[in-house]
Formats: C-alpha cells, structure tokens, sequence
C-alpha cells in the first residue's frame, strides 16, 4: 500500500513524522502499516492516526484538531492553503522557531 502524498509536506517519513509501523488507527479503525507521529494539536490525546485519515481529512475532523499550530499561519491569507495545512499536512516539528 502506497502512502497518500502530501503537497505541503512531501517527505514526511524521512521527517519521522510518519512511520513504518503497525498500528491500528483510531478514526478508520482498519490495521494500517504506517503510523503519524508528528504533532497532533487537539482536546484528546489521539494516538496512531495513520496518513490516509490525514490526507483526507478525517482524523481533523473527528478529533476537531489540527496538525499545525494556526497561529504559525496567520502570514497566510489564502485560506485554502491554510485548511489543507492543518487539516490534511503531516506536521512536523519545526515549521518555525520551535526547535528541540
Ligand atoms: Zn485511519
């Protein structure tokens, strides 16, 4: 199974913010080979949310989350750009100045 592609984060696995590793994803709830470990910005704690849910939006939407902080987007005005940033990007630390 090939990952889905993000357009603003093209290689996330070399990033580690997506892994080769079983998990069973808690919004499609099927067994899927790779797993999210970027950051994930919502109420519940989510973990193992594989990519496809991400691409498509699902995960945001159950968990009414995002996957970038907002507030590093507010230079940005197109808000298409925005909505498929948070919503549907793999984050991954150091977007800006976080840095660890
Ligand atoms: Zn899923």
């Amino acid at each position: 199974m090939t990952l889905p592609t993000f357009k603003y984060n093209p290689d996330p696995v070399s990033l580690n913010v997506i892994k080769k590793e079983p998990t069973t994803c808690p919004v499609c709830e099927k067994d899927r080979e790779y797993v999210y470990h970027g950051p994930f910005y919502s109420v519940e704690g989510v973990k193992g949310i594989c990519p496809w849910c991400i691409r498509d939006g699902s995960a945001a939407k159950k968990y009414d989350g995002t996957f970038q902080d907002d507030a590093s987007c507010d230079d940005v005005e197109q808000e298409e750009y925005i909505d498929e940033l948070i919503f549907r990007t793999p984050g991954y630390r150091g977007w800006q100045q976080e840095y660890w």
